[in-house]
């Protein structure tokens, strides 16, 4: 790899990374080394087919896009089409399910009512009452406020202990600011108008937006192993870790990271959806994974299917960070490390690792969209 005259070095392959290259490539046309860490493209939102199944497997777990913005969807389907998939969650609690968010359904199952929509939206406002919590000060508290206590401890307490590994009562009440509960039967996990997977699965996605004679790709490659030989003229597009480019000089954000277990069964279908939420501490995993039913346009075997089990942990050494914690504490040191940042003219973060942020993948591809054009395309 040669790093000699190099304008735009990009560190990492997922949305961020990508569409800034993607970008720099064929709106800039000017030339541009993706490197990461990883054996493939992607980043988090990889997918790649089992070879015994041929099943479609999302390696970090589901990933449903889903967009509101005109801008991105226009962006993306430049890339690929999506099919009718929409993502529906049910969550097992008891040995019975039930529709996620908490809808009309989910109320008249739990309860076994059989109440309108004006009938269930006056009966869970006299739930919440019963408790008469005005100032919730802990998750637990803040919940019972949004959905009453019988609700709450069913399908939300046991789901986020495994999640957190803490008491709800423990966590602070703005982990959660809304709860949605609809007084309808409408299922549909998202309200986006645009949504879908892929036709050609993500893998195909990142291929395509890659495949510019201007982009070279250098897999397996970690950044912080070739910092030094890159020229300080060179622009680099960084979406590690923010507070390892810094050597965590300021202390380590807290992390979440998840674990998958996979399993193949000699079944057609092993839950009848794609994902199923496991709403009891008695169970082990969060959710389960099915990935058949994100491409029911596909012919896939009807004798095997591929589940992932979802574990949830705190993030060690040389886990995966998966979701950012948050607390006041990292808070700090977050805007300790945003103010270094404004030191490195040259070094742009972003991206959910380099901001210490959850983003969906349409608001990633958003923010990269707006880093180039502002950052990028009019600077030499
Ligand atoms: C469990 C889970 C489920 C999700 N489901 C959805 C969903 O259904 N819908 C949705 O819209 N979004 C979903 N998301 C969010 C989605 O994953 C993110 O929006 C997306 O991954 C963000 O892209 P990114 O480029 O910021 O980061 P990433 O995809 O994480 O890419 C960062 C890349 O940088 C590389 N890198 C890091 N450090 C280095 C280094 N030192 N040197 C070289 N390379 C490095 C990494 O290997 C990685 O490939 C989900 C996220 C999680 C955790």
């Amino acid at each position: 790899m040669d790093f000699n005259g190099l304008k735009y070095l990009v560190v990492g392959s997922g949305f961020f990374g990508s569409v800034i290259a993607e970008r720099i490539a064929r709106d800039k046309n000017e030339k541009v080394l993706v490197i990461d860490k990883r054996p493939h493209i992607g980043g988090n939102s990889h997918s790649e087919i089992d070879n015994e199944t041929g099943i479609e497997c999302h390696t970090y777990g589901s990933h449903i896009f889903h967009a509101s913005n005109e801008k991105v969807w226009r962006y993306i389907n430049r890339f690929c089409t999506f099919n009718s998939y929409r993502h529906k969650v049910l969550t097992r609690y008891k040995n019975k399910i039930y529709q996620m968010p908490i809808n009309l359904h989910t109320i008249n199952a739990f309860y076994e009512k059989n109440l309108g929509p004006g009938e269930a939206e006056n009966f869970m406002k006299s739930e919440i009452a019963r408790e008469g919590i005005q100032n919730p000060v802990n998750l637990e508290e803040k919940a019972i406020s949004l959905i009453g206590r019988p609700l709450y401890e069913a399908l939300i307490k046991g789901y986020t202990t495994k999640q957190w590994d803490t008491d709800p009562k423990k966590l602070p009440a703005n982990i959660i600011t809304r709860l949605p509960v609809r007084y309808n039967y409408k299922s549909d996990y998202f309200d986006d108008p645009w949504q879908g997977i892929p036709s050609e699965g993500y893998h195909a996605i990142f291929k395509k937006m890659l495949a510019d004679p201007n982009i070279e790709v250098h897999l397996g490659t970690d950044f912080f192993d070739v910092r030094r030989l890159i020229p300080g003229t060179c622009k680099i597009i960084y979406t590690g870790p923010i507070d390892r480019f810094f050597d965590f000089k300021f202390g380590k954000l807290g992390w979440r990271t998840l674990t998958f277990e996979k399993s193949t069964y000699h079944l057609g279908d092993y839950q009848g959806t794609a994902v199923m939420n496991y709403a009891e501490v008695s169970a082990p995993y969060t959710r389960i994974h099915e990935f058949r039913h994100y491409h029911e346009e596909r012919k896939y075997p009807d004798d095997k299917t591929i589940i992932f089990r979802e574990y949830s942990k705190g993030s060690g050494k040389d886990d995966e960070p998966y979701y950012p914690i948050n607390t006041g504490e990292d808070k700090m040191i977050l805007e300790r490390y945003q103010n270094e940042c404004e030191k490195n003219k040259n070094v742009i973060f972003g991206g959910r690792l380099g901001m210490y942020k959850y983003l969906d993948m349409d608001q990633t591809i958003a923010q990269a969209l707006e880093t180039y054009e502002k950052r990028i395309k009019e600077n030499a």
